[in-house]
């Protein structure tokens, strides 16, 4: 048997509680339809295709272990966005379908409570997000999101003064924050965990520390492993970020890694200093964001800050000691009562991320045995766990309002080769630095933050 590989130290969620993975393939097996990738979307797959016809067989090959990739790693913010920013999304889409994507996504996030309230424990807390400005430029930007909002419809978002938000959650950078009610924060590795549970009940087969080596589509769909194989009928591509292992997927996305540390628990006077009662979710407003949240142990996860593309599509870069420094020192600029805090965990992973930043699925080439999913960008919490039923539908190639939905099989622009790929991710993330600092410089110059400390 393959040996489990280190996935414990892949982030603080993967190792806090002892987990026994399944065993690997042995053998040569027949499929209905074969899984590739034990993430939400292979195992959310799993599940609803298993209760839609008990009678398939259904088969899941995960490289490590479950949640080993993005979905055991992530910060476990539950969110209605879909893509970079609502703006963004009504720039490349327009209106009606911005729209669309914002109803979907609040059913998407009702659906990651109605797992928690089916009993599944995964630490589900829903205490809405504050996306803070920390200067003027961002004021205005999430101003405009919230004007946008209202445009279309939306409910349940509004603008926070600086004073109000300090009532909230305390720091000297904040100017105001778009509060929006719809978000929930969770423990993904738990979920990922429970929702293998769930696929296991209804009836899917998983096989753990199965990479799959190789995919041939013709005559039949066949899938290589070390120690086995799978003849299926249809194949389902649930890799997102490792996508590019497959030639079939390698010009979709950018694999683009996004780093977190994560302190000791707080201690109820470092907490006082920050207030954060309500324990919500909270981003900035910076195109390479911070996102930050307490755990159910009040360690406070700090994340973000840059999001870097390794020429090739390098994978494994799950540590980057710069990033982790930045954002250590980020910690106490935001939360100088949090100075000298200990650090326990440092991790990063992979999020997948198309050249329009937005997510896409659906049938590869038009080929309706081959179904994948990928460019969840950092925002794949609730997409992954709802997109189980779009693909379940594409399987079955059954015509409904989720496969009706404009993301999908929608046509997606394909990334250039090498270098020029790297040369045009560089120049993305340095676009986007040179815009966060060029604004935070133009605040200082108006007004220097107050009682913000330097470590
Ligand atoms: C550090 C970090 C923070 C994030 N924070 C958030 C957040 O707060 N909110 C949010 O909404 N999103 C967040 N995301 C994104 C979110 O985690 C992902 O969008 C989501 O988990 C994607 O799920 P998935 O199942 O599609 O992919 P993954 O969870 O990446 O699953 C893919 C699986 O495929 C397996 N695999 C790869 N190659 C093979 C192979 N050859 N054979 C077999 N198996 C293979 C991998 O091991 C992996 O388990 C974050 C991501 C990261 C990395």
């Amino acid at each position: 048997m393959a040996s489990v590989s280190d996935y414990a130290s892949k982030s603080f969620w993967l190792g806090a509680t002892p987990y026994e993975a399944n065993p690997a393939l042995e053998e040569d097996i027949r499929a209905d339809v074969a899984i590739i990738g034990a993430g939400f979307t292979g195992l959310s797959t799993a599940y609803y295709l298993r209760r839609a016809d008990p009678s398939l067989r259904v088969v899941v090959l995960e490289s490590d272990v479950v949640g080993y990739g993005a979905s055991g790693r992530n910060a476990g913010f539950a969110m209605t966005l879909l893509g970079l920013t609502l703006t963004v999304t009504r720039w490349r889409f327009g209106m009606e379908k911005a729209r669309q994507a914002h109803e979907f996504m609040v059913r998407a996030v009702k659906h990651v409570g109605e797992l928690a309230e089916q009993g599944l424990d995964f630490d589900y807390e829903r205490n809405g997000l504050l996306t803070v400005a920390t200067n003027r430029d961002q004021v205005n930007r999430l101003q405009s999101e919230i004007h946008l909002a209202h445009e279309l419809g939306i409910e349940g978002v509004r603008w926070l003064e600086a004073g109000e938000l300090r009532e909230e959650v305390s720091s000297p950078l904040y100017l105001g924050a778009r509060a929006e009610e719809e978000c929930a924060l969770v423990n993904p590795a738990k979920l990922a965990r429970g929702m293998k549970n769930l696929a296991e009940g209804a009836g899917a087969d998983i096989y753990e520390q199965t990479p799959v080596e190789a995919v041939h589509l013709r005559p039949r769909v066949r899938l290589e492993t070390p120690r086995g194989s799978v003849a299926a009928e249809k194949v389902v591509f649930a890799t997102n970020a490792f996508s590019g292992r497959f030639p079939q997927l390698r010009s979709k996305a950018f694999p683009i890694f996004t780093y977190i540390v994560l302190t000791e628990p707080l201690t109820q006077q470092q907490l006082s200093t920050i207030g954060w009662g309500g324990r919500q979710g909270i981003e900035d407003a910076r195109n390479l964001i911070h996102y930050y949240r307490l755990t159910a142990d009040n360690r406070l996860l700090m994340g973000g800050r840059d999001a870097i593309y390794y020429y090739g599509g390098r994978l494994g870069v799950d540590q980057h000691r710069p990033t982790f420094e930045q954002l250590e020192r980020d910690i106490v600029e935001t939360f100088p009562g949090l100075a000298g805090v200990g650090i326990a965990h440092r991790w990063g992973g992979p999020v997948s991320v198309p050249l329009d930043f937005f997510p896409a699925m659906g049938y590869l080439g038009g080929d309706r045995r081959v179904i994948y999913s990928l460019g969840c960008v950092g925002h794949g919490v609730t997409l992954s766990n709802m997109v189980g039923q779009i693909i379940r539908d594409l399987v079955r190639e059954e015509k409904t309002e989720l496969t009706d939905l404009f993301f999908v099989n929608r046509r997606v622009i394909p990334l250039p080769p090498e270098p020029v790929r790297f040369v045009l991710a560089q120049g993305i993330r340095k676009g986007m630095a040179l815009q966060d600092n060029r604004e935070a410089r133009r605040q200082a110059k108006v007004e220097p933050p107050v009682g913000a400390a330097r470590v």
